[in-house]
């Protein structure tokens, strides 16, 4: 099955927040755009809306108030499907039940040609499910817009089992004549974007449920790294209900694989009402006065120790100590062929994560997070060993501080927070590889475009090493017990062929 669909009459279903997105991009790229919403009066509701967004989008200079016209004209409301006999495409972007959407593309089949393409913005049902019981299942694949349409460049192009490769083909490059970044998708639980952002959340999740440090510091540490908002802040402004409630259907959807286990801390901020910014209150508290702010950082412009200083191992971190001792005519051995990476001081070592908690390194151990940020420093979480003398703790955050870092002190917990979170992210982006649901490139730019990550998970991978991460995660593995950790086999493989080389 072939499809041209440019410039062809585009039928959208379901005039809410996503559908009258669509119908704007459609009607921009130049398509006549029949509008159709079950609910009397909410087509033209929407479609008013419209009228409201293309005002202020001239008065921003976007659009000359004739092209602006222009636009609106070719968005029709119309109130029965059977106007619709002569659509091209039909994009549905109805309630989230898969009995009503499947009813709707049958009840579609019976008035439009077997030419139409059906294509479904679902975010969460298989597209193969949808497909089902079809009598052209091949016409049907999931194009999944984000929040807010006209303003998310991302778009995930899903295939099902019957999905035809030609009309999946068609609507990518649909997509990309509406000024989409379009990526394949097969149809699996939570696509692309949807799965491999689960760890973003549920390691921080893990985190506080282990009381290793709190929402402020954790968002902090991960802002640092790149990311425009931390976990917890994000989890607020989505809502606890819609994050947890994906979660939720990604867990149910991979037959409760513990990799995706729901929070209980979120479950109890959703049971209690505290649903994030559109309640008022969730981790942080949007009434109060004066909101949660970060604890304050020690600050040092000395170094702290000059005694017996030695660089041990290789990569930015050891690189950061030997410029730091350099600036300060510091007397230091280097030894870049430590299976360690950080500094010793005395007897005392202050070293990168490597996934072991600093209390299974020795006495004297503090540990810290990595670090993305070339030379700004920004907030990066350490920790020390229970034991460890009250000089070397307040030492070891003085080395880091004096580095250019604001330390963020939290409990001893293996791979801290950055390290873990991205050594997940990768890995649950090598497993999507391994599993067909896309290539590597697609999960750089869907993670880059749909969440706005600093960087795609195999962009972290090649600026980082596969058996630095390997080893995290098993020592995170080592520690926790049970499959949440498990290594992808995409990793393993690709450590071996970096072996042969
Ligand atoms: P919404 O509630 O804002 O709008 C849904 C609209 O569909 C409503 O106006 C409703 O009256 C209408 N509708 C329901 N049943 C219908 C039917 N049988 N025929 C015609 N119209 C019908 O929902 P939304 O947020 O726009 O989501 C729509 C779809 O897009 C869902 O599948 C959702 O999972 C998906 N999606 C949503 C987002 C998001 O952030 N909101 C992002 C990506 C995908």
């Amino acid at each position: 099955m072939t499809a041209k669909l440019e410039q062809s009459t585009v039928l959208v279903v379901g005039a809410g927040i996503m559908g009258s997105g669509i119908a704007q991009i459609a009607a921009q790229a130049g398509h006549p755009v029949l509008l159709f919403d079950v609910q009397s009066g909410a087509a033209e509701a929407a479609r008013e809306k419209l009228v409201g967004t293309f005002a202020k989008l001239v008065a921003k200079g976007k659009f000359s108030n004739e092209s602006a016209a222009q636009t609106l004209s070719r968005i029709e409301t119309i109130d029965s499907l059977d106007r619709a006999t002569s659509v091209a495409l039909i994009v549905e972007a109805i309630i989230e039940e898969i009995d009503i959407k499947r009813d709707l593309f049958r009840q579609l089949e019976a008035i439009v040609s077997g030419e139409c393409v059906f294509a479904t913005n679902t975010s969460s049902i298989s597209v193969s499910a949808i497909a089902n019981g079809l009598q052209q299942p091949e016409r049907l694949v999931g194009m999944h817009f984000f929040n807010p349409v006209a303003l998310m460049q991302l778009v995930e192009v899903v295939s099902g089992l019957q999905t035809s490769p030609a009309v999946a083909e068609s609507i990518f490059r649909l997509a990309e004549s509406w000024g989409k970044v379009p990526v394949h998708a097969r149809s699996t639980p939570g696509f692309i974007v949807n799965r491999i952002a689960r760890p973003f959340y549920a390691e921080t999740l893990a985190l506080l449920q282990e009381q290793a440090s709190t929402p402020a510091r954790l968002d902090a540490c991960l802002r640092a790294a790149g990311f425009r908002m931390g976990p917890c802040e994000l989890m607020d402004l989505i809502g606890h209900d819609t994050n947890l409630a994906v979660t939720r259907s990604v867990y149910a959807a991979n037959y409760y694989d513990k990799r995706f286990t729901p929070s209980p801390v979120q479950q109890e901020l959703v049971d209690g009402g505290l649903l994030g910014r559109k309640s008022g209150r969730g981790f942080y508290d949007y009434e109060a006065p004066n909101p949660e702010t970060e604890t304050a950082t020690p600050v040092a412009d000395t170094l702290p120790s000059t005694e017996r200083l030695c660089v041990h191992g290789r990569g930015r971190a050891a690189e950061r100590f030997v410029k730091l001792l350099d600036r300060y005519s510091a007397k230091f051995k280097r030894i870049e062929s430590s299976d360690w990476c950080g500094l010793q001081v005395g007897d005392a070592r202050l070293s990168q994560t490597d996934g072991r908690p600093a209390g299974r390194l020795g006495r004297e151990v503090a540990v810290f997070d990595l670090s993305l940020a070339d030379d700004s420093g920004g907030e990066l979480a350490w920790s020390h060993a229970a034991a460890a003398s009250e000089q070397w703790i307040f030492e070891a955050s003085q080395w880091l501080a004096v580095c250019g870092f604001r330390p963020q002190q939290i409990a001893d917990t293996p791979g801290l927070v950055v390290a873990r979170t991205l050594a997940m992210l990768i890995n649950e982006a090598a497993d999507a590889v391994n599993q067909g649901v896309c290539s590597e490139e697609a999960a750089d730019a869907a993670m880059k475009l749909g969440v706005h990550y600093p960087a795609g998970p195999f962009e972290w991978l090649a600026s980082w090493n596969v058996n630095t991460i390997i080893n995290l995660l098993d020592q995170l593995d080592n520690w926790y017990r049970g499959e949440r950790y498990r290594i992808s086999p995409w990793l393993r493989q690709q450590a071996w062929q970096e072996a042969d080389e």
